[in-house]
This record gives structure tokens, sequence and C-alpha cells, in this order.
């Protein structure tokens, strides 16, 4: 049997930076052994709703590593391999096409799969869910075909894929169950910014509704709406959430809630079984809670900080939550959790879009919503100050006329 001293279970994009890290520590040749679902090697799918779906050409940022990093530093990446099982007692995971590999220490970064939404005739052509290179360019390929198309959900998918088939020619209509756009954070103020900003590039938004049917002999040509409306349509992307990729380990005797249980090191309660990205949920050290995230800076900096812990450099893993999106020419940072806040202050016109959010309780920042457009120290203030649960005065991030150094606290 083949043994390798690390195995990285999924190749998506905490594998491909927890690989990066395995080879600054200087893992011998020959150590590391990814085993990955995809016919890709790791990659970045930011991209995938954003510059990638709309060229295919704009592919520089895919890859997180090209093949020749693998081959330089002795990596095998088993892609279209699926791990089928995994015996911890004698530290083997089985494969998919018969084989079977031992580990020293396991790394399992298997991720999200996207959430189904329970939508009739669902199997229709032309109906696409977004979590992949070929799904991105299925999607592309159909847009370039389409005259209208239907996006059900109004999170950062449905609203990066609107934005992009607009951006294509295509008449879109997105379909959001909510009462307002990006409903994770946005306040009412924030949604209406980013609905008139949608409706002005002509995107149909339709607040408080749901897809409830597909129609079409075989490929789709309407959706039912829960108000009896029906859309005529070429296509549909559906991105109503995605969850934690946990199937492999349903019956096993690793702790898994929402997602795989790990402490601050990455360790799950499996002895030298390790898991980072959006497969887990980790203590989180800022907020005193338990955190599940689904974006691409945890994968980075979990992937990471997971190849470190497991080779040696045992340091607990500190996180300010972090994503970004882009729309149109709209791009913007979220930092933090805003669910406890008991106050928000806005920085900038929300009328123009250059703004930003700070969301507070009594006196300390929780969170913040950055546009791209905002002076880069706003960003860097913002992670600074949530990390450190810095006492911040509302009244010194309200003046805005006040040079932003001037906020700096000691
Ligand atoms: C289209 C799209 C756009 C996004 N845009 C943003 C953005 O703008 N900002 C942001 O912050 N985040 C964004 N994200 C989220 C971000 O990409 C994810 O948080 C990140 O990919 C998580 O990395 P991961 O490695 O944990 O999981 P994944 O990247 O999902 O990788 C998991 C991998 O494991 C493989 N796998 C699962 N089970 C097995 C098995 N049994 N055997 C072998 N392989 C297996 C899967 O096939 C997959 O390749 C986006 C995601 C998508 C899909």
């Amino acid at each position: 049997m083949k043994k390798y001293k690390y195995i990285i279970i999924g190749g998506g994009t905490t594998a491909g930076y927890a690989a990066k890290e395995f080879a600054e520590q200087n893992i011998g040749n020959g150590e590391l052994c990814i085993i990955s679902a995809e016919d890709i090697l790791p990659m970045n799918r930011p991209p995938l709703s954003k510059n990638y779906l709309k060229d295919e050409n704009e592919d520089d940022e895919l890859l997180i590593n090209g093949k020749e990093f693998y081959d330089d530093h002795g990596i095998t990446v088993l892609t279209e391999t699926y791990a089928k099982s995994v015996k911890f007692a004698e530290k083997i995971v089985e494969l998919d096409r018969g084989e079977a590999l031992q580990y020293e220490k396991l790394l399992i970064a298997t991720g999200s799969q996207v959430k189904h939404a329970n939508i009739s005739n669902e199997n229709l052509k032309n109906i696409f869910y977004l979590r992949n290179v070929n799904q991105s360019d299925e999607i592309r390929k159909r847009a370039k075909e389409a005259q209208n198309a239907v996006i059900v959900g109004g999170g950062y998918i449905g609203t990066e894929t609107s934005a992009v088939l607009n951006q294509l020619g295509v008449q879109v209509t997105m379909i959001v169950p909510e009462d307002k756009l990006l409903s994770k954070f946005a306040t009412d103020e924030i949604s209406d910014f980013f609905i008139r900003k949608f409706r002005k590039e002509m995107v149909e938004v339709l607040l408080g509704e749901e897809a409830v049917s597909f129609h079409g002999k075989d490929s789709v040509t309407e959706v039912e709406l829960l108000s009896g409306k029906r859309l005529p349509t070429d296509m549909v992307i559906i991105g109503t959430g995605v969850q934690p990729n946990i199937k492999l380990f349903k019956d096993s005797t690793l702790t898994i809630n929402h997602g795989i249980v790990v402490n601050e090191f990455c360790e799950t309660n499996v002895p030298d079984v390790f898991a980072a990205g959006d497969v887990v949920e980790f203590p989180d050290r800022i907020f005193n809670k338990i955190r599940h995230v689904e974006h691409w800076e945890n994968a980075f900096d979990q992937g990471r900080h997971a190849a470190q812990v497991m080779t040696g450099k045992y340091e607990p893993y500190i996180f300010v939550p972090f994503f970004f999106s882009d729309v149109f020419d709209v791009s913007y940072e979220y930092y933090g959790d805003s669910e406890s806040a008991n106050d928000i202050v806005y920085r900038g016109s929300l009328q123009s879009g250059d703004f930003s959010a700070w969301w507070l309780n009594n006196d300390r920042l929780l969170a913040a919503l950055i546009m791209s457009t905002r002076p880069k120290k706003e960003g860097e203030l913002a992670a600074k100050w949530i990390r450190n649960k810095a006492k911040v005065e509302k009244e010194k991030i309200y003046n805005t006329a006040e040079e932003l150094k001037e906020l700096e606290l000691n």
C-alpha cells in the first residue's frame, strides 16, 4: 500500500493553499498527496461567478499553483478521484478506484456542496447550480445564446451572476424570497442601494417571491412563482446556499455538528486528523462563539494554518470573519459579525454608493462593510479594531471630515 506522511482529502481552495504552505515548510518530496474529485488542480472559486464567468480568457487567477509547483515539490495530486472511506484506526483512505493509501496525518478539506432548492422539475436542461469550473463554462455558453434568465436567490451567487449575465446582454430577473437583497448582512439602506444599482442596469428584482416550479418539455422555458406569476426564460441559475460536505464521515467517529468540529489548532477529535475550510466549525476567539465560514479568506487562511500546525508550528487560529464580492463596477468587503450589534454608523453617501457601514455594540465595533471606493485605511482599521476588541467612539466614526489617521486608536 502506498504511504504518505500527509494526505489531504479535497482539492479545492483550502487544499491549494495548504499545499503551498506545506511546500514553504519544506516537506520532503513524495510526502504529500491530494485526493481531489475535480478534474482541475486546486483552484480559487471567486472568479467563477465574476470575471471568468464573463470571459473564459480571464483564467489567470483560477489555479492556486500551476502544475510545475506540484511537480517541483513532489506533491501528488490525484484528480477525478473520490475518497470513498476513511479507516481512522488504521490511518487508511480508500479510493473509488479501488486503491488504498496510508497517512500519518490527514487533512479533511472537502468544502461545501450546494443546497438543492426543492423546486419541482429541477432536472430540466439549462437549470444550473454554480460550484465548479465546468458549471461556470456551461452557464457562460448558455448565456451567449439566451435572451432572458431567471436567477433564484439574492445572496452573493445570485447577485454576482445576475450582474454578469446582464453584462453579457441577457435580460435578467432575480427572484429573492427575502424582503431585501444580500439579507445575510445588508440593512434596509444597504439593500436599497444594491436594488437601485440592479434596477438602473435593467435587472428586474422581485423581492418576497419564491420559485416553486420549473416548466418546459426538455429544457426550461418558464419559472412559476409562489404568487402564481409565470416568467418565460431560456435559463435559470439557482443560488440558494451551500452546506458542509460531510457525507463521507456521516457514520464515523468524527464529531460533527453543522460542520466537522475542530479546535483552534484545526484538530478534530480523532488523533492526527485535521480539518479546515468550508467543512469545519471552529472556536472563534474574537467573538467567543463557534463559527462556520463559507468564504475564500477562511479557506485560504485556515488551509495554511492547518498545514503549519501539521508540520509542527502549533499556534491558535485567530480569524476576523471576512468576505468580498463584486457586482457590476462595485466591489465591497465585509469584516466581522454584526449579529449582536445594536447600532450602525454610515460614512460617506449611500446615495452615491461611496460609503462604509460600521456595526457597533455600545462602544465595540463588531462589523464593517467597506465599499472599494473608500480609503484603504477604513478596511485596515475595521479589521484591526474588530480583532483587538478596541473601544471605538461612535462620534469619531460619524465625523467624516476627520482624517482617518486621527481615528487610529492606541
Ligand atoms: C462561484 C463561487 C464564487 C465564490 N465567490 C466568493 C467570493 O467572492 N468571496 C468569498 O469570500 N468567497 C467566495 N466563494 C466561496 C469560496 O470559494 C469557498 O469558501 C472556498 O472555495 C472554500 O474552500 P474549500 O477548499 O473549503 O472547499 P471547496 O473549494 O469547495 O473544495 C472542496 C473540494 O473537495 C472535493 N471533495 C469533496 N469530497 C471529496 C471526496 N470524498 N473525495 C475527493 N474530493 C472531495 C470537492 O470536489 C472540492 O473540490 C465562492 C464560491 C463559489 C462556488
